[in-house]
């Protein structure tokens, strides 16, 4: 089959023939109709971190059909269904598994950064990381599930966002995610800051009340008041570089909280009495669970969520490369995804 391979940190991907999967005891493979390429895969091609292994077939939001099933699989995984996952390999049987966190799991490897992902024609699965999806659900609708949940966890990490003033730091893919759920949960008046016009103008797309660029504080926090009308209570990180959080916990309200969302690997730094007098409460927030695959699912089989903005384009193999690495450059895209 074909599929995009990683080498090394600063060559583009390349395309190659590789050896079919095939479906060990509890798996099944699925020929991939559609995987979206994500931020993380960008970065994990940039600054080699360990994350992503040589070698690799990258891609982990993906949805495709059952092509092949393993030994002592349930009776529903069967050929021709639709699926969609969290993209892991792991035991199944420790407690993160078994209360449907694989994330957790300490013998887990990622789908797309350590072990085989969807940009190929096909692509191994577990079933207990697996997801089957109604017929109704579109492919396009099955790859964005994933990068969906990414802000559904985010939002649900929060301790209530009905009512609420929020202030969304980042317009990324993560950021405009979070924005959608806060809307849709319920959340009083949305703002998010943001440093690229083209990204403050999706931001309004995904339900973002106002947008302002990037800034200090205290050059933000007095446009964000006259809008919202106060300071918010719920603040989310979603850019993940030193002294985000620092800015987060001076810009919300008193007894707010501070969802850190983004993913900083760099030390960073922050005052505790400054956060301390606030009374605020923080959490850093991984990814996502099986649940929140399942209600997006079901939220999508219900017809209940418009997504059709988010898919901004759609390559085959021969264009990927360079789809890829035009992501690199400040662009207008929500979501490219490649079709196998
Ligand atoms: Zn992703
Ligand atoms: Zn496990």
């Amino acid at each position: 089959m074909r599929a995009v391979v990683f080498h090394e940190p600063g060559k583009p991907l390349s395309t190659e023939s590789v050896e079919d999967p095939t479906p060990r005891p509890g798996q099944i493979v699925i020929a991939v109709k559609r995987c979206g390429i994500c931020g993380t895969d960008l970065h994990a091609t940039e600054e080699h971190d360990g994350l992503l292994q040589p070698g690799t077939i990258m891609g982990h939001e993906y949805a495709g059909e059952i092509v092949a099933v393993g030994a002592g699989c349930a009776a529903e995984w069967k050929s021709g269904r639709k699926v969609t996952g969290i993209p892991m390999h792991s035991c199944g049987d420790c407690r993160p598994c078994r209360v449907g966190k694989p994330m957790l799991c300490t013998s887990a490897s990622i789908l797309g950064l350590q072990g085989a992902g969807g940009f190929a024609e096909y692509m191994a699965l577990d079933t207990h990381n697996s997801l089957l999806l109604p017929d109704s659900i579109g492919w396009v609708e099955g790859a964005l599930i994933e990068p969906l949940a990414v802000g559904l966890h985010a939002v649900k990490m929060a301790s209530d966002i009905r009512g609420k003033r929020v202030l969304i730091m980042g317009a990324g893919p993560v950021g405009l995610a979070v924005s959608f759920w806060c809307r849709f949960m319920g959340a009083y008046h949305i703002t998010v800051t943001e440093p690229e016009s083209f990204r403050r103008d999706m931001a309004t797309k995904f339900s973002a009340d106002a947008v302002f660029p990037a800034g200090q504080p205290a050059d933000v926090m007095p446009l964000i008041e006259a809008e919202a009308g106060a300071a918010p209570e719920v603040v989310f990180e979603c850019v993940g570089i030193p002294g985000m959080i620092a800015q987060g916990i001076e810009m919300v309200a008193h007894g707010g909280e501070v969802l850190v969302v983004g993913v900083c690997t760099r030390e960073d730094h922050f005052v505790p009495a400054a956060a301390l007098l606030k009374e605020l409460t923080t959490r850093f927030v991984l990814a996502y669970d099986n649940a929140d695959f399942d209600m997006i699912a079901g939220l999508l089989a219900m017809d209940k969520l418009d997504v059709s903005h988010m898919c901004t384009g759609t390559v085959g193999f021969a264009d990927f490369s360079e789809a890829f690495e035009s992501l690199r450059k400040p662009n207008a895209h929500c979501k490219i995804m490649l079709e196998p």
